[in-house]
């Protein structure tokens, strides 16, 4: 670390980075797009020099862990290259680890490369092993072209993580089979409960908002829960099944209960900071970074913003009316 760390006003230290790179995607997933997506003009992105220059910034003041999502990460255009520069912080020890969100279908393509450059783990998500199921939350994409990723990925050496979002309605009859399947592959798997986010009307019509907490007690209906106390700083909370050990994670972002310990802050594509992913407030980086060939004034701007991250976020789940419901779509601000 060349410069002071990010401490937030609540005495948090800001270690986690996730930036998206692209909005765009090759899938069109009900709960995270419209079919007919307006994706941005490409002067309006950070370039891949300015990604670089922006993540060795915050780098360079103690972030050790960079999570790379979109859009789909892997269909930016020379995403490699911008992967081989991260690659140098794992290097020299700045950068403890490099790591990315994807949808698996072009990692086939690119396991090896990721490999290569230090990548360790990938989250990969999924949420059904159903092929038709997966074309029609997806819209566009296909199960086996998936599994081929995540097979390649797991013969690159990569650990690989599955995600997959909650839908009463759409998965929940798969609840056991999608655990017996990760246990098998040796994949940990995440469970992330459907936030009020993309078309949600269309998500609606596939399946319904499952509360994790309904899902984690049908699992201890079938296996013992063992807690573990493993916490990243995020919204996850693990748990150990008596006997195989399998380790299965809740995400629940509409809760509170992770936000005192929040480590990380958002950039979208686009360089704009987000402080806390419930709250709009932001600090617009892509001015800064083109506003001057000196890193110093991007430095500061960070600064500044981290000194306005808020306490914690505003989802509520519990009216009728779902508020604190934010207009950005989850392809946007990177999930
Ligand atoms: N395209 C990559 C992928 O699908 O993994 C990375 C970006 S995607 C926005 C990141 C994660 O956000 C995925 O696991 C996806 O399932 C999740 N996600 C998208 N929309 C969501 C929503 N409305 N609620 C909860 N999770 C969502
Ligand atoms: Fe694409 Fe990921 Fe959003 Fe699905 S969740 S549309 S794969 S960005």
């Amino acid at each position: 670390m060349d410069h002071a760390p990010l401490i937030d006003p609540f005495l948090r230290p800001i270690t986690y980075l996730r930036v998206s790179v692209t909005d765009r995607c090759d899938f069109r997933c009900v709960y995270c797009m419209a079919e007919h997506m307006q994706f941005l003009p490409k002067r309006d992105l950070l370039s891949l020099e300015e990604l670089d220059r922006l993540c060795s910034a915050f780098v360079g003041q103690g972030v050790r862990k960079l999570r790379i999502t979109g859009g789909e990460p892997l269909v930016r255009r020379d995403i490699m290259t911008f992967f081989r520069a991260m690659g140098r912080h794992l290097q020299s020890g700045a950068l403890e680890e490099l790591t990315l969100t994807t949808n698996g279908s072009q990692l086939a393509r690119f396991a090896d490369d990721l490999a290569a450059v230090g990548v360790r783990r990938v989250n990969v998500s999924l949420d059904t092993l159903d092929a038709d199921r997966f074309a029609a939350v997806t819209r566009w994409g296909r199960l086996d072209q998936v599994l081929e990723g995540i097979r390649a990925a797991t013969r690159a050496g990569l650990k690989v993580k599955i995600n997959t979002v909650a839908l009463n309605g759409f998965n929940e009859d798969e609840l056991f089979g999608l655990v017996d399947w990760c246990g098998a592959e040796g994949h940990d798997l995440t469970f992330i409960e459907v936030m009020p986010m993309g078309d949600m009307e269309e998500a609606g019509r596939l399946g319904q908002y499952w509360p994790l907490s309904d899902l984690r007690a049908r699992l201890a209906g079938r296996h013992e829960l063992v807690d573990i106390a493993e916490r990243t700083g995020g919204p996850a909370r693990y748990v150990r099944l008596g006997g195989s050990g399998q380790k299965i994670g809740f995400i629940t972002p509409l809760t509170h209960n992770f936000c005192e310990s929040c480590n990380r802050v958002r950039v979208t594509c686009t360089g704009e900071l987000y402080m806390c992913l419930g709250q709009e407030d932001s600090a617009d980086l892509r001015a800064v970074l083109r506003g001057s060939e000196s890193d110093a004034p991007l430095r500061e701007a960070i600064r500044a913003a981290i000194s306005r991250k808020p306490k914690g976020h505003d989802f509520d789940y519990s009216r009728a009316r779902i508020s604190g419901q934010m207009s950005r779509h989850m392809s946007h601000t990177g999930g």
